[in-house]
């Protein structure tokens, strides 16, 4: 994790190949998401995301994970990731963070949305701030990718967006450490890693055509987690809810890129100040 002095870099090419994984999975996660509803299992909705990652020219990546076979992380209320697809019926209020990944042409799309089962109205008001909070600093961080800036300003703008958040919102959010992001290619978890905090380091420097999956989870207590005996679902021992939003994101000298969102992310860049900048017409 330390010790490196500039980031890998993928070509023009091989972004335009990570922006069609990245499309599938933000596609998948939109088809996924509309079928969360009232009395559906959570298997039902890894199934839906197969079916169409497959359809789609992909395949699912998470199975090439040693030890797991399903195509999502369905994590529900105080589970924070790594949930594992099942019999779980989902009811509305459940606070339910769906983490995709797919593979096209060899290389990976990787992000995560959190929704609420039933939608606004039938949440929690810290729910919803929770997940907005989350979603905010998700963006905040990708707006510290920086050509010849160093990595790690992402976590230092995480931390910041979530404690502006915390303050607005009235309540203590936890930020989770043993859980980070990630660089991602032909693989999709590759070092460096991305801590959602700030660290001493300042980690290795930011270069033209850097590809990375920047994730936050927040959580609505202590940020400490435990493993349960599944040996997957990553939990808060506190029991408090947590929510998880990630994108795969590309820098480069013009811009930013967001492979994973619909719009590759033109329209929060805009709202950000930040150039978006596609490789050729996205
Ligand atoms: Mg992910
Ligand atoms: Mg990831």
């Amino acid at each position: 994790m330390f010790g490196r002095r500039h980031t890998p870099a993928r070509t023009d090419e091989h972004l335009l190949l990570m922006r069609a994984a990245g499309l599938l999975v933000a596609r998948t996660l939109a088809v996924v998401s509309a079928a969360v509803a009232d009395g559906v299992t959570t298997l039902a909705l890894d199934r839906l995301a197969e079916e169409h990652i497959r359809d789609h020219g992909g395949r699912p990546s998470f199975p090439e994970v040693p030890g797991y076979r399903h195509t999502l992380c369905t994590s529900v209320n105080e589970q924070i990731v790594h949930g594992i697809p099942g019999e779980r019926v989902l009811r509305p209020g459940d606070l339910l963070s769906i983490d995709c990944g797919a593979i096209v042409a060899d290389w990976h799309g990787d992000a995560a949305v959190t929704v609420v089962v039933g939608g606004e109205t039938a949440a929690c008001t810290e729910d919803l701030a929770l997940s907005r909070a989350t979603e905010e600093s998700l963006w905040a961080g990708i707006g510290a990718l920086r050509v010849g800036d160093r990595l790690y300003a992402v976590g230092e703008a995480v931390e910041a967006s979530i404690e502006a958040a915390a303050s607005r919102d009235r309540r203590d959010y936890g930020i989770i450490e043993e859980y980070v992001g990630h660089t991602i290619g032909r693989e999709m978890h590759l070092d460096p890693q991305i801590p959602n905090y700030g660290v001493r380091e300042r980690g290795p420097i930011v270069r033209s055509g850097y590809t990375g999956a920047i994730e936050p989870m927040i959580t609505l207590g202590s940020p400490q987690t435990e493993v349960l005996a599944d040996d997957w679902t990553v939990v808060t021992v506190d029991g408090s809810r947590a929510a998880h939003w990630e994108h795969t994101v590309a820098v480069r000298d013009e811009g930013l890129w967001v492979l994973t969102a619909l719009d590759g992310g033109a329209a929060r860049l805009a709202a950000m100040g930040m150039p978006f900048a596609p490789v050729g017409a996205d």
